[in-house]
């Protein structure tokens, strides 16, 4: 345990250089930091009006949508998953949740919370989420309303084919919940094409800004959904007709709350640099460096957790050599190489090492660093 600090020996906080390949958050780039410390200004002035326009036009172009509701929730992924499942289910509405890792397990807390009734689809660790079970599951609870499912699954680097699980969903009548926090700009995710009806991100992944802000997108059927609820919304801050109100349409702003003006501008230079790099370049170098990364580790010996077909090129999560001690060989690499990697989570805790090759981290640099310290620290 760190010992606790005397306040007079409290001085400004000056954080280390690190290189962040890790889970996220990933590289924050300068200019974004400059972005974030030009002055605040209100949150209802006519300038930053105009700015939260441009960043739901901005949010659109990155989601690949037409929704009107699509604008950045003001708190991590975890309040944008809260967000769709707070207002999506009502009490005992049935959703069926397709878990294949941690964050799936999330999404059915979700649920329970917001008083309804799961249904899960049970994957392992490491694979993408089978459409025909999928399936079976729908034909076994035909009084299903969501299907909630993550895209980009962080714990183990497997993607699910999103666009097939949602015309699944469409088909059975039913309303789609979507994690995108590790998708969003480094992976295609459709929302339109794909039909698919709520979904949340983070910034602090493929987009490269500071955590704490959540981008999030509704269909019209979701929206729909919202206003016809029987019941109220079992939350304040993240009940949509409230939200509305400040973030929905361009018409007179009403106080909803604080927003968080300096990291939204933050976001807002985060997305207007994807926009100059273009989608489907960023979709590109994600997947050039991840081949990059994936020859180099083939090459010291270590293997994927996740068959070619289902890796996400954001998220490498690799096997670990028989004998390693795992977290002082991270730890080396952090006092060593100043480099950060993940570890395994939940199930995959001690198993696996998790690197990220997420927005502005996904680099040659980055790729040929991470390369240098595995063959240092397995050497050693
Ligand atoms: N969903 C996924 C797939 C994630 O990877 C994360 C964070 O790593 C979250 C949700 C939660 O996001 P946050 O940590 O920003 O609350």
């Amino acid at each position: 345990m760190n010992a606790p600090s005397s306040l007079e020996s409290i001085t400004s906080f000056i954080p280390p250089h690190r290189v962040l390949m890790g889970p996220g958050p990933s590289d924050v780039p300068q200019r974004l930091l400059d972005a974030m410390a030009r002055p605040t200004i209100g949150h209802l002035d006519p300038a930053f009006v105009e700015m939260m326009e441009q960043l739901k036009t901005l949010l659109r172009y990155a989601f690949q949508t037409q929704n009107e509701l699509t604008f950045p929730v003001s708190g991590p992924g975890s309040v944008g998953m809260e967000t769709c499942f707070v207002n999506l289910v009502e009490p005992d509405d049935k959703v069926i949740v397709c878990r294949n890792g941690v964050f799936g397990g999330r999404m059915i807390e979700n649920v329970l919370r917001a008083g309804g009734a799961v249904a899960v689809v049970d994957d392992a660790w490491g694979t993408a989420v089978d459409p025909n079970k999928l399936e079976d599951a729908l034909k076994a609870n035909p009084d299903t309303k969501v299907v909630a499912f993550v895209h980009a699954e962080t714990s183990t680097g497997a993607q699910s084919d999103a666009a097939t699980l949602a015309e699944i969903a469409r088909r059975y009548g039913c309303l789609t919940i979507v994690d995108a926090v590790t998708s969003l700009g480094g992976t295609p995710l459709m929302v339109d094409e794909w039909g698919l009806d709520a979904v949340y991100s983070g910034s602090q992944k493929c987009l490269s800004c500071t955590p704490g802000l959540s981008p999030v997108t509704f269909s019209e059927r979701a929206i729909e959904t919202v206003k016809n609820r029987k019941t109220k919304v079992r939350s304040w801050f993240m009940d949509l007709n409230l939200v509305l109100g400040y973030w929905g349409g361009s018409a007179k702003r009403t106080y909803h709350h604080t927003a968080p003006i300096n990291p939204l501008y933050g976001l807002h230079e985060a997305l207007v640099m994807l926009k100059e790099e273009g989608l489907e370049q960023a979709w590109a170098r994600h997947r050039q460096n991840h081949e990059a990364l994936k020859a180099g580790v083939e090459a010291l010996g270590l293997q994927f957790l996740v068959k070619e077909q289902d890796r996400l090129p954001q998220l490498n999560a690799v096997t670990l050599p028989a004998g390693l001690d795992e977290a002082a060989a991270r730890a080396r690499l952090l006092k060593e190489y100043n480099l950060e990697i993940g570890a395994g989570l939940g199930d995959l805790a001690g198993k696996v090492w998790r690197i990220g090759l997420m927005g502005y981290s996904s680099r040659p640099a980055n790729v040929e660093l991470c390369l240098r310290a595995l063959k240092g620290v397995m050497k050693a």
